[in-house]
């Protein structure tokens, strides 16, 4: 959703004079787009602030200047503590207020002209529709485009920041939601990928006045002529409805591919951490999918070393992880986060206990996404080509089950053919995170 929110605030600043470049050396204006979500993400963003703050010395020695910005959820959550630990930073926006940004800007300035030291903060949670205000999507977007179709979380898991610094569940409306697609598709946009915190607890307001879900959204984003692929990210166990489950089995254009974070597979630690289903409703889930859409890769998130996960709870996650086989997964140490419940609780996991879960948990997922990427090999399957490999001549992508692929191709001319294109590739090398392919028809292909 960062990715989103950063590609929205350059199309706001578009509209004031600014253009992206390629480095922050440049810039007239550096923006920190920020994650709270673990402490090592929120931690990153003070050794940046530090950089930034040497290249602005630097500029300024060359006799031009560099503004400062902070936001994302690290801005929402520790505002003022942001312009006092980095007292350089001249302005703090936080992820509902990014719109105000034009208005922030001559703020700052006028306060720079007066010779006046402040930062500029705006993270209230305002009354106005972020999105209204925003406009049309105005930067291209390539193949492969988020949208924002839902923001903020009200089920309050007890480990996770999102509820404090998202603020409460809001669904855009769906015709919207379909303006902002069309658009995305007319610029070039092959792929949409749908995006809330909870994005399948999705329930937006149609023409006649009425909740949509997020299977019938998707159902209508279908018919759009262009869009090749839809996904959606990231969905909760508990709100995965039966039109959702089989919307998997009946939307064309819906990848066979699922990030499903479970967390854990202990019905002990799940009950802790307020995820509101057991590690059998989860399987139970799996299980609907499957038989939706036989071809379903799932993944999921993991976190170990909960306060009072037993070796007990970590074996129950391995059990349900050789249960389900995922075709990719996230996992993480438990990070106690300011706020929230489960911080406060006396029965921390000791840090050597969390590393060697954590390593036991991934060594297995590793596997599972190393055999099922063996699985695939030999196997023709579209790719979306949508950027430049390391090496020259090769061309990056994915596949249908979110794998990355690269192809090399004779030459540049022939690999930019490929760009932004679905092309029926064979899957021939399975390596550590990625597959390599060759094309199945070489005409096709712009050969
Ligand atoms: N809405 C999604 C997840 C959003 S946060 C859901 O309900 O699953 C993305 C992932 O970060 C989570 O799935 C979780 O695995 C991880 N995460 C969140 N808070 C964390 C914390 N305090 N410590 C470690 N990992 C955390
Ligand atoms: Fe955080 Fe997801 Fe739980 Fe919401 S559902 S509180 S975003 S982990």
């Amino acid at each position: 959703m960062n990715v989103y929110d950063s590609a929205r605030m350059a199309d706001v600043l578009a509209v004031i004079g600014y253009g992206a470049c390629e480095s922050a050396e440049d810039a007239d204006l550096v923006i920190l787009n920020t994650c709270h979500i673990r402490e090592k993400a929120a931690e990153k963003v003070y050794s940046e602030l530090g950089r930034l703050d040497r290249m602005r010395r630097a500029r300024r020695r060359a006799g031009r200047d560099m503004l400062i910005a902070v936001a994302g959820c690290v801005a929402q959550a520790e505002g003022t503590e942001v312009a006092r630990r980095a007292p350089g930073v001249d302005l703090v926006v936080g992820p509902q207020t990014y719109h105000h940004l034009p208005r922030m800007l001559a703020q700052t300035r006028e306060a720079k002209a007066r010779g006046a030291k402040a930062t500029v903060i705006d993270t209230e949670f305002p009354a106005d529709d972020k999105f209204a205000h925003l406009g049309d999507v105005a930067g291209r977007r390539g193949a492969s485009a988020f949208l924002t179709v839902q923001e903020g979380c009200d089920r309050f898991c007890s480990f996770c920041v999102v509820p404090y610094t998202r603020g409460t569940e809001f669904s855009r409306r769906l015709p919207e939601i379909e303006a902002e697609a069309r658009h995305l598709v007319a610029s070039g946009a092959v792929e949409i990928t749908l995006l809330g915190q909870n994005v399948n607890a999705y329930h937006g307001i149609g023409e006649n006045g009425e909740p949509g879900s997020l299977a019938q959204l998707m159902r209508r984003l279908d018919e759009i002529d262009g869009l090749a692929r839809l996904r959606y990210t990231t969905s909760h166990p508990a709100d995965m409805s039966d039109d959702l489950i089989a919307a998997h089995g009946e939307i064309a254009s819906l990848m066979p591919f699922l990030h499903l974070p479970v967390q854990s597979g202990s019905d002990r630690v799940l009950r802790a951490m307020n995820r509101r289903h057991k590690a059998g409703d989860y399987l139970r889930i799996v299980e609907r999918l499957r038989a939706a859409r036989p071809d379903l890769a799932l993944s999921s998130d993991f976190i170990v070393g909960f306060p009072g996960e037993s070796d007990a709870d970590f074996e129950a996650t391995l059990a349900l992880v050789r249960a389900v086989g995922f075709a990719q997964a996230y996992s993480f140490k438990y990070s106690p986060r300011p706020g929230t419940p489960a911080a406060e609780r006396a029965d921390q996991v000791p840090e050597p206990i969390k590393a060697e879960r954590l390593a036991r948990l991934q060594a297995e997922l590793d596997g599972q996404q190393r055999r099922f990427n063996i699985a695939c090999l030999g196997r023709v399957v579209p790719v979306l080509f949508d950027r430049p490999g390391r090496q020259p001549a090769q061309v990056l992508g994915r596949s249908p089950y979110m794998q990355a692929v690269h192809m090399d191709m004779p030459d540049d001319r022939a690999a930019r053919a490929c760009m932004g294109r679905v092309i029926d590739v064979e899957l021939t090398e399975a390596l550590a995170n990625s597959l390599s392919a060759r094309p199945v028809d070489t005409r096709e292909a712009g050969l």
